[in-house]
């Protein structure tokens, strides 16, 4: 008995000493300091200004496009970029999707792709009025450049444009083809990316490198870590939504049954929303996790992080807490839509709802009909899928990459002391296509604390905004 309560001991030791071998060895790296920027010109600015001026609005209805509006905004880039308009050939695809070729001198690599979206989210009317700016005003004031689009996405094209033109001014001639694509439609159908792909791959094109929006520079989301923390998509969850509908006859509501179809649907969506799909780290999540743990100051976290071998419970559990981080963690599954009823006197037939998933890489929209079966557990909810838009998870980009080294090179460039991770996109982009014609597809912004998407007072830094265009320069320079 004595030998094996110390037997019991003497393990319980050698895991204390890992785990704080492992957490004390875990040091944070020098502090690094970015390269000297090329200073931001007045015209930039106009330009950025310019472009947040062109309401380049995605309706929800395509009847409602407005054709004059995105051949203003094509005007505007003919005039505002002569260089890039002289010497890049342009391919329109679809109306208002361009492609830009930069020839490169060696045609045997692969090349890279630059892109953005350049159509916004409208603005409510009701909302105008919360807004600290007009919201088409391209406003430049308190340190920010204020206005619709300009951090969803019209910044990244502008920045990559000035980038360009710069580059041309001087001369230079990349080694590898640079394409720059921008999209019209990405708020909306996102038809434009998936036309543009499918010229590509009937040209049978492969990329090396595709950048486009996406993760971003906080120094919000993690109290803990001190450092500014880069985000680099690598990944896309999937999506599919499913329609729940309980049938079950109704009648007079003087005279109510014990059980209606409002009722049975409402108890399989409260089972739904108590019961959650399993968390599991992903690679990008968990590389995530490793990077920034040396980082973090908080000792406890610290430890859990630098010894994921025996916390990773502990860790997942701390990170389900947030809906943002339980996101990244588990495919989420919530109600959206919830339809029954015609008068107030009428007990309904029906019941539907529409429950929306998001799904992790490595998980299926199959999994998640299971799941949802499985837990509601009742034959009078009929699933079935809803056709209208569903996607699986997309493939990850290897952090040992050289399009994913390239990008995090470029951004230790442009900010001091920056930790850069990888991350899954937990919503859509337009790059979802460019994954059938890349393995390196990463999805980026170079903002800070982006503030406003898709809400009011969208705006960024005016320092951002020359970040930015050093960074796409770098990555345009690294083509040589
Ligand atoms: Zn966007």
């Amino acid at each position: 008995m004595k030998k094996i309560a110390v037997f019991i001991g003497v393990v319980l030791l050698a895991i204390a000493g890992i785990v704080l071998f492992k957490t004390f060895s875990n040091t944070p790296g020098a502090h690094q300091k970015s390269s000297e920027l090329t200073p931001l010109n007045k015209e930039a600015i106009a330009h950025m200004t310019e472009a947040i001026q062109i309401k380049t609005e995605t309706p929800n209805d395509a009847y409602e496009f407005d054709t004059a509006t995105f051949f203003a905004y094509r005007k505007f880039l003919e005039k505002s970029y002569p260089l890039v308009h002289k010497n890049l050939p342009r391919t329109v695809v679809d109306s208002f999707n361009y492609i830009y070729e930069w020839k490169g001198t060696d045609t045997s690599i692969l090349p890279m792709v630059l892109m953005a979206h350049y159509d916004v989210v409208p603005v409510e009317g009701s909302a105008v009025k919360l807004w600290h700016a007009a919201p088409y005003g391209g406003e430049v004031k308190e340190g920010y450049i204020w206005g619709r689009g300009v951090i969803d996405d019209k910044s990244s094209m502008i920045e990559i444009l000035e980038a360009a033109e710069a580059q041309l001014a001087k001369g230079f001639q990349p080694k590898q083809t640079i394409l720059l694509c921008f999209g019209a439609d990405e708020e909306s159908s996102g038809k434009g990316a998936t036309a543009v792909v499918k010229y590509f791959k009937s040209k049978h094109q492969r990329f090396d490198i595709v950048v486009d929006e996406g993760g971003e520079i906080s120094t919000e989301d993690m109290k803990e870590v001190k450092r500014p923390i880069a985000s680099i998509g690598v990944g896309e969850k999937g999506y599919v939504t499913l329609i729940l509908t309980a049938q079950i006859a109704g009648g007079h509501s003087s005279i109510p049954a014990k059980s209606t179809a409002i009722d049975i649907l409402s108890k399989g969506l409260y089972q739904l929303r108590q019961n959650q799909m399993p968390a599991r780290l992903t690679p990008p999540i968990r590389a995530y996790l490793e990077r920034i743990s040396s980082y973090t100051e908080s000792f406890g976290k610290k430890m859990a992080l630098s010894n994921l071998w025996l916390f990773e419970k502990q860790v997942m559990n701390n990170l389900s807490e947030s809906p943002s981080s339980n996101a990244l963690v588990r495919t989420t599954i919530v109600p959206t839509i919830f339809n029954s009823g015609v008068r107030d006197n009428v007990i309904p037939t029906y019941a539907t709802a529409y429950v929306n998933s998001r799904i992790l890489p490595g998980e299926t929209q199959k999994d998640v009909y299971n799941f949802v079966e499985k837990t509601i557990n009742d034959t009078n909810i009929k699933i079935t899928y809803y056709h209208n838009y569903s996607t699986m998870p997309s493939p990850t980009t290897d952090i040992n990459s050289k399009a994913f080294k390239r990008v995090e090179n470029a951004i230790n460039a442009i900010v001091d002391d920056v930790i850069v991770a990888p991350m899954v996109m937990v919503g859509a982009s337009d790059s979802r296509n460019y994954r059938e014609v890349s393995d390196g597809v990463i999805n980026f912004t170079p903002i800070t604390n982006g503030k406003g998407y898709h809400g009011i007072d969208e705006r960024m830094l005016v320092t951002d905004f020359q970040k930015g265009i050093n960074f796409f320069s770098l990555l345009i320079q690294g083509s040589k």
